[in-house]
């Protein structure tokens, strides 16, 4: 597909999503694939690779190549038609009676999936705080533990775990180690450098950036067996990402780089400034020195410390809600990673059995200029 010279950086290589140019038009974008059939060659064979729109298509591979050269992912990365379709496909790879070890503090309808779901096929699901090593190892039985799942930063008080560390307790104890690294992006931290077997985003998040689409991505260390059923899964279930939403993830990755360092600036600045704030208990951002997690997180992000964070309103529950109501530049919605700044109360979206304190606020932190995003949520948090 790309010839690209290994010498350019990765934010060079993204940029131009990896300099691919059509061999006929020599059109700098690539066209969109949207054939679900290919024609057979006369010996009856595929010369080009192609078959069939659900097992694989171009437009897709494209992308593809974009994440597995960010991640340096050498079994190459799969996308999926969202996150909890690539992260459901991990699972799925598993067999009955697999003991699956997981974040007690992590994206919530993954949570509920594994605990509700998951379970009904077999697969036996611990929740440990996996930021505390001794935890993790505690919680992982040797031969019997199959899947280490971590998610750094995590929702929504983004706890930092330790990928390295807990690679190592994974392996020791026969797991693979999978890391949701929504959070961070492959522009922060590289969870596969780190000791991981398999990364997964919610590419719906930063990597698309805009709001706009609905997907999915794995990334793998080694074409192993476990890659292999990963791959038919998607296949099988059908689980394969649209070609149309394949282009718009490609158009959005070309600005990850520019658009993540605005981001992380933007939530630095606020996290500094919200932590003065007389109407805020608590930032919980982990560039923050006071933030359990701010070693381990200045260890293994690289640029900055995300674009997330969460505040504690100090007059408790219902005041983060009228909070939220006030704000007139920050939009009131669930997601995050767009380029626009959202605010969230995540204790009415969880239910009652949420590890989410009920005075916190959710924000994802977009490209708005840092004074009109800091006076929005002053004049909102002021009124009580
Ligand atoms: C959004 C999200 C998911 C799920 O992604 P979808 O594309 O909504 O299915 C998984 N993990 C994290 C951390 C997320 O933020």
């Amino acid at each position: 597909m790309s010839s690209a010279p290994r010498q350019w950086s990765k934010k060079s290589l993204a940029a131009q999503a990896l300099g691919h140019v059509d061999p006929v038009t020599k059109a700098v974008v690539p066209p969109i694939h949207v054939a679900t059939t290919y024609l057979r060659d006369p010996d009856n064979q595929y010369s080009s690779g192609y078959v069939y729109g659900r097992p694989d298509n171009a437009t897709v591979r494209e992308a593809e190549g974009v994440i597995a050269m960010l991640e340096e992912a050498e079994a190459g990365a799969l996308l999926f038609s969202s996150g909890m379709a690539a992260a459901t496909a991990v699972f799925g790879a598993l067999d009955p009676g697999d003991h699956i070890v997981a974040p007690t503090v992590m994206y919530w309808a993954l949570r509920r999936w594994l605990s509700e779901e998951a379970t009904r096929w077999g697969l036996k699901v611990d929740f440990v705080a996996t930021d505390d090593l001794d935890a993790l190892k505690g919680a992982v039985r040797p031969g019997e533990t199959k899947l280490v799942w971590l998610e750094t930063p995590s929702n929504p008080l983004w706890t930092v775990t330790d990928i390295a560390g807990a690679a190592e307790i994974a392996h020791a104890a026969g797991a693979r180690l999978a890391v949701d690294s929504t959070a961070s992006s492959p522009v922060v931290t590289r969870p596969l450098s780190l000791g991981a077997d398999v990364v997964m985003h919610a590419a719906t998040k930063v990597l698309n950036g805009h709001s706009d689409v609905i997907a999915g991505a794995l990334a793998g260390a080694k074409a192993d067996d476990f890659w292999a059923r990963i791959q038919r899964i998607r296949s099988g279930n059908g689980a394969i990402l649209g070609p149309f939403e394949a282009y718009l993830l490609m158009r959005g990755m070309r600005t990850l780089h520019v658009r993540i360092a605005a981001q992380m600036a933007n939530a630095a600045d606020l996290a500094r400034r919200l932590t003065a704030h007389p109407a805020v208990a608590q930032v919980l951002y982990p560039g923050l020195p006071k933030h359990p997690g701010h070693a381990v997180a200045a260890r293994q992000m690289t640029g900055g410390f995300g674009t997330m964070l969460s505040i504690r309103v100090a007059a408790g529950e219902a005041a983060a809600i009228r909070a939220a109501a006030r704000v007139g530049l920050w939009k009131r919605a669930t997601s995050l990673g767009g380029v626009e700044s959202l605010i969230e109360h995540r204790a009415s979206i969880e239910g009652p059995s949420t590890p989410c304190p009920p005075d916190l606020l959710r924000l994802s932190v977009g490209i708005e200029d840092a004074d009109d995003l800091y006076a929005d949520l002053d004049q909102a948090l002021r009124q009580g």
